[in-house]
């Protein structure tokens, strides 16, 4: 696959009394519809809004799903060692802003992240036992094939270079903490919330 990674994390800084839960999935998997359910029942829990380089989809919001930055205030903020990490594919960067970890953190909360599987293994590298990988995984290729077709947020190009990636990080799937298959909704919104609250509780 043609598809360009690079990643890098910095180490946290005083920042370190909170945990960070990471949830990764292959796109149209449902990982935002779960992960807002759950931010909805964890009030300790707060989502950490990263920064892309992509598009806006309609819908989103500027600092609430993400900072919508244009390639060149992204690439400013890696060269002020503005990110905890990033990572680049989909021809776009996206990266966890160090200033909005540390003010979830530093507030008493917990860090929710949505991330790719690069961004999430280097979580675990850094963070050790005050992280948890969870892996959403679809029921097959040809659901989540349904799913990101359904969304209607991608073009079909993008249907497909999104299918051909989610291969790669199924193959990678192993390496979390957990998984939890996303066939019904609701059961993966219990088996996924009890996961988090045990590690919380932890
Ligand atoms: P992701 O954040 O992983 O890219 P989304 O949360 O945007 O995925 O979900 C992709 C699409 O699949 C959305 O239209 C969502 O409503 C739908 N979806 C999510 N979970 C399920 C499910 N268990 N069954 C059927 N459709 C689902
Ligand atoms: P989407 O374009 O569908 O919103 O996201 C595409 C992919 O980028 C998803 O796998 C999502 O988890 C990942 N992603 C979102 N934010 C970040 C981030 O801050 N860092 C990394 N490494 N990946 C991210």
């Amino acid at each position: 696959m043609s598809v360009s990674f690079q990643s890098v994390c910095k180490r946290p800084g005083k920042f370190m009394t909170g945990k960070l839960i990471v949830f990764t999935a292959p796109s149209g998997t449902g990982k935002s519809t779960i992960a807002k359910a759950i931010l909805a029942d964890i009030p300790t829990l707060k989502f950490s809004v990263s920064a892309t380089t992509r598009e806006k989809r309609d819908g989103e919001e500027h600092g609430r799903e993400y900072f919508f930055l244009t390639r060149e205030a992204f690439e400013a903020e890696i060269a002020r060692h503005g990110f905890i990490e990033y990572s680049k594919h989909f021809d776009n960067y996206y990266g966890t802003l160090k200033s909005e970890a540390e003010k979830v953190l530093n507030a008493g909360h917990h860090l929710l992240l949505d991330l790719d599987v690069d961004g999430a293994l280097n979580v675990k590298k850094y963070y050790g036992k005050h992280s948890l990988l969870l892996f959403i995984k679809p029921p097959s290729l040809e659901v989540l094939k349904e799913r990101l077709m359904k969304r209607k947020t991608e073009s079909p190009d993008k249907v497909l270079m999104r299918l051909a990636r989610a291969d790669y990080e199924l193959s990678l799937a192993d390496q979390f903490d957990a998984s939890v298959v996303n066939d019904d909704l609701q059961s993966a919104i219990s088996e996924v919330k009890q996961i988090v609250q045990n590690f919380l509780n932890s």
